[in-house]
């Protein structure tokens, strides 16, 4: 039998890849990681979810939005707020991510290879530092994990200073006054959203006609109805055709129904692209789809049966907290321990859109379509002491239940805090509970939790 060099070798150091590493060391096994020096930790840590949910942090600190309640729409912290203002804290937690990284890696005695990697042969990669010479690696088990890209549109002129995309807004050196954001899935509304915290206008153009169609309409309803408040226009259901920069130096989006939409910068975020079109995935005997997906079965098995895929290489859901946990069940199946996948029906989504949204469970949308009669319970953060104390009287958290066996269905919350207190929803359909359950609990006062108290009870008296 041929001698490998390592039990696994993992392509991308992502969520997926270092959950997929770190399993397999933990069960004895020689591993290795490959990534690029400057991308330790993925498109999470560089580009994706940690600055930007670092970014809303600082926009939301500096602006004082929270406090504006209290203290008036005019109360800033800081009344200048640059781009370097905001980069500065992404900066410092992106070095302690990355150190945490490192670290985990280390401890677990996983070997960190540096360079970017491609197919040989089934077995066997080679790795291609920036600066010396490429070397070969060969490992029993493979587990691409090497995540996604910005999607490139020809027609859309990127330049990183006012024409940019998601992965090059955490360094853009300029905050325009105003922005077209070109597609309104939740990258870009979490961006719009929060950029209109800081006053910059915001004009929304996608070609679907709704926004986030798996998110329950209450919800986006109040998301476009705060948006709006704070400068935003939507152009739903058009179609850019493409960009400029005119005369003055504005960016000017043409759109297919003949209008023009003016702005400072224009940010680009329809779609990512996966990276497997750089693995030379066919020296392998693997293919992958147009955007570069690679088709995975229940384990995160490819069709090479020593090689297994995990995180956005895979496609849908494309998040950190999913991709986490596929890396780290591919590499418990790939050495014979199964544990159980979480129910998909279970998965929780958190959108950091300024105000927040989370769900989990089944929306009304999909009762209905199911012909399932449902009975709701709404609680407002206005009718909550810790609500009141936050200075947030718009959140609101919405439960959907059986109105026969008083089921949980489903729980759909927007405002501070609502990704967190999703989970206790998560906790309670995952056992099969009802929303008895929150009726009888003594929650913490004031916390915002006490809202499941609330919509339970409003939930019953509607029975
Ligand atoms: C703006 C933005 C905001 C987001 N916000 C959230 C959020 O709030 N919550 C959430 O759960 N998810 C969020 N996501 C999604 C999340 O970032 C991804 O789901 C997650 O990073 C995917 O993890 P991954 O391990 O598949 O790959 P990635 O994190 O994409 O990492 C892949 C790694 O593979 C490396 N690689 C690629 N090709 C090679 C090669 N040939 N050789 C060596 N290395 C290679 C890359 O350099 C990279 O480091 C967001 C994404 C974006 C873009």
């Amino acid at each position: 039998m041929a001698e490998f060099q390592y039990d696994l070798v993992v392509i991308g150091s992502g969520p997926a890849g270092q959950k997929g590493a770190i399993a397999a060391a933990k069960l004895g096994k020689r591993v290795a990681v490959i990534d690029r020096r400057e991308m330790t930790g993925g498109v999470c840590v560089h580009t994706g979810t940690i600055p930007s949910k670092t970014l809303r942090e600082a926009i939301l600190y500096l602006s004082g939005f929270r406090q504006r309640t209290f203290y008036g729409k005019d109360y800033v912290v800081s009344d200048r707020i640059s781009a370097r203002d905001l980069a500065h804290r992404v900066q410092r937690v992106i070095e302690r991510e990355v150190e945490v990284v490192h670290h985990q890696l280390r401890r677990n005695g996983v070997t960190s290879l540096i360079g970017s990697a491609l197919f040989a042969d089934a077995h066997t990669l080679e790795v291609t530092p920036e600066t010396s010479h490429s070397f070969r690696v060969t490992g029993e088990h493979i587990l691409i994990a090497c995540g996604t890209r910005s999607a490139s549109t020809p027609g859309i002129p990127l330049d990183g200073e006012f024409i940019f995309d998601a992965d090059q807004l955490p360094d853009v050196p300029e905050l325009p006054r105003d922005l077209i954001v070109v597609g309104a899935g939740v990258i870009g509304l979490e961006y719009a959203s929060m950029l209109t915290a800081l006053d910059i206008k915001v004009t929304i153009i996608d070609q679907r006609p709704a926004l986030l169609d798996f998110v329950d309409r209450e919800m986006i309803e109040a998301l476009s109805y705060h948006m709006r408040r704070r400068g935003a226009t939507f152009r739903l259901g058009e179609t850019v055709t493409r960009v400029e920069r005119d005369v003055q130096g504005r960016v000017v989006a043409h759109l297919e129904s003949g209008k023009k939409v003016h702005g400072g910068a224009l940010l680009y975020t329809v779609g990512r692209q996966a990276n497997s079109d750089l693995l030379d995935l066919p020296a392998a005997g693997l293919s992958a789809d147009s955007r570069g997906r690679i088709p995975v079965d229940e384990y995160f098995r490819t069709s090479a049966p020593h090689i297994y895929a995990a995180g956005d290489v895979i496609g849908f859901p494309s998040l950190a907290s999913s991709s986490s946990e596929q890396g780290r069940l591919a590499s418990n199946h790939m050495f014979g321990v199964n544990h159980r996948r979480a129910n998909a029906e279970l998965l929780p989504y958190g959108i950091y859109t300024v105000p927040e949204m989370s769900m989990v469970g089944r929306t009304e949308q999909q009762l209905t379509a199911a012909k399932v009669p449902y009975e709701v319970g709404v609680a407002k953060y206005e009718e909550l002491a810790k609500g009141q104390i936050l200075g947030d009287e718009t959140g609101l958290l919405k439960m959907l239940f059986d109105p026969e066996k008083l089921t949980l269905y489903g729980v759909h919350a927007i405002g501070d805090g609502a990704a967190e207190l999703i989970h206790i929803a998560q906790a309670v359909l995952a056992f099969g509970g009802t929303i008895e359950y929150f009726r009888d609990t003594v929650f913490n006062y004031p916390t915002l939790a006490e809202a499941y108290k609330v919509a339970a009870l409003a939930g019953l008296n509607r029975l």
